[in-house]
C-alpha cells in the first residue's frame, strides 16, 4: 500500500470493466473508493456493441471521471454483422468515449473463428483511423497475425495501446517499433506467470506506459492484507503503480505524474474535475 502518497495521488485507470454485473450491488462504493485511493479517472472498457452502449452510459452519468470505450472484444467477433460497425460509430460520437475497442486477437481461448476475429479486428481499425480515435487493443496467442494486420493500418491511426500487456521480450520491442502504448496490470503482481513482466517494464518509456486494474479480472495476487473478495477494483491501481515504480526503480509519485499525463494525452481526457484536496 502506499501511505502517505495515497492522498495526492491522482492516476488514471485505462482499463476497468465497471459494467461487470458483479459491480451491480455496490458501484458507487466502488467509485467511493477509487476515489479515495487517487483514482481520479477510469475508462471504461467496452467489449460487445450492448456493452459498450452501457459503459458510454455509466461514463455519462459521472462526466469528467469515467470515460468509455466503444469496441467488440475478440471473444464476440463471431457476432459482428453489417449493424455492429455503424453501432459503434454511433457510440463513439459521445464525447465521454475516448477510444475505440477492446478489438484485437485471441487465439488462446477462440470463442469465435480466427477468421472472424481478424475480421472484426480489421474493421474495427478502420473505425478508429476514420475517426481518428485511439485503439485499444487485445492480442492473446495471435501475436504475429496482430502484427500484421495492425501494421497495415498503423500509418492512419492516430494512437493505440496494447492493453494488459503481458508478453515476451521479442512482442514488446514490435510494439515499440510500432510506438504503441504499453498497459501494464496487476499480472505483474503475480509470482506465477508475471515475473518476466519485472524486468520488461523497465523498457518501456514513461510516454508510452499506462496503468489498468482490468477490473474485476487480475486481482494482484500479492494484496496484503487480501482481500475477501476476489473481484478486482480500481482501488488497487495504485498498488499496481508501487510494483511497476519498484520495478523500474523510480519514486511511485514521479513515475505516478508521468504516467497520468500519458494517459490524458493518449486518450484526450482533461484534468479531473474533483482534485484531491491536499493533506496537509
Ligand atoms: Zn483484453
Amino acid at each position: 500500500m502506499i501511505p502517505d502518497a495515497t492522498m495526492t495521488l491522482d492516476l488514471v485507470d485505462i482499463g476497468a470493466n465497471l459494467t461487470h454485473d458483479s459491480f451491480d450491488q455496490d458501484r458507487d462504493e466502488v467509485l467511493a473508493r477509487a476515489r479515495a485511493a487517487g483514482v481520479r479517472q477510469m475508462v471504461l472498457t467496452g467489449s460487445t456493441v450492448p456493452e459498450s452502449h452501457a459503459a458510454a452510459a455509466l461514463a455519462a452519468a459521472h462526466a469528467g471521471e469515467l470515460y468509455a470505450t466503444a469496441g467488440i472484444h475478440p471473444h464476440h467477433a463471431r457476432e459482428l454483422d453489417a449493424g455492429s460497425i455503424p453501432a459503434l460509430r454511433g457510440i463513439a460520437a459521445a464525447p465521454q468515449v475516448v477510444a475505440i475497442g477492446e478489438c484485437g486477437l485471441d487465439y488462446y481461448r477462440n470463442f469465435s473463428p480466427h477468421e472472424d476475429q481478424e475480421r472484426a479486428f480489421a474493421a474495427q481499425l478502420e473505425l478508429a483511423c476514420e475517426l481518428g480515435m485511439p485503439a485499444f487493443l487485445h492480442q492473446r496467442d495471435a501475436h504475429e497475425r496482430f502484427v500484421a494486420i495492425l501494421r497495415e493500418h498503423r500509418p492512419r491511426l492516430v494512437r493505440a495501446v496494447a492493453h494488459c500487456f503481458t508478453g515476451t521480450a521479442a512482442e514488446l520491442d514490435d510494439y515499440l517499433a510500432l510506438d504503441l502504448h504499453i498497459g501494464i496490470t496487476g499480472w505483474i503482481c503475480d509470482e506465477r506467470r508475471g515475473l518476466h513482466l519485472r524486468e520488461l517494464v523497465k523498457r518501456v518509456p514513461v510516454e508510452r506506459l499506462m496503468l489498468e486494474t482490468d477490473a474485476p479480472y487480475l486481482l494482484p495476487r500479492d494484496l496484503d492484507p487480501k482481500p475477501s473478495s476476489r473481484r478486482n477494483e480500481p482501488m488497487y491501481l495504485p498498488h499496481v503503480l508501487e510494483v511497476v515504480a519498484a520495478c523500474r526503480g523510480e519514486p511511485a509519485a514521479a513515475l505516478a505524474d508521468a504516467i497520468t499525463s500519458t494517459a490524458r494525452r493518449f486518450f484526450g481526457l482533461p484534468p479531473p474535475v474533483v482534485v484531491a484536496s491536499s493533506d496537509s
